[in-house]
């Protein structure tokens, strides 16, 4: 069985990713084209067990597209732009 669904890999810097909830389901959600998609990301992120770690991956790395730690791309670079 291959639950395996991943948008991203798991590699050396985000071996957490292994525990994501978002190993099942839609991967693509995760990089959106439309609010609904979005939506159903932050859905699954919020029910994540290693959200934090993914939130602070994305900002460390600066993610630049999709949905990652339950933020929107929109909503990281707002925060960079904060603390810059
Ligand atoms: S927080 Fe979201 S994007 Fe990050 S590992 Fe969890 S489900 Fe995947």
């Amino acid at each position: 069985m291959n639950d395996l669904i991943l948008a991203v890999p798991i590699t050396e810097e985000r071996p957490w990713l292994v525990f994501g909830a978002c190993r099942q389901g839609d991967a693509d959600v995760f990089f959106p084209d439309s609010k609904s998609q979005e939506a159903e990301a932050l859905r699954i992120c919020a029910t994540c067990p290693v959200r934090d770690e993914c939130f602070a991956y994305a900002i460390e790395a600066r993610e630049t597209y999709g949905v990652w730690g339950g933020t929107t791309e929109k909503q990281r670079r707002r925060l960079l732009r904060r603390s810059a």
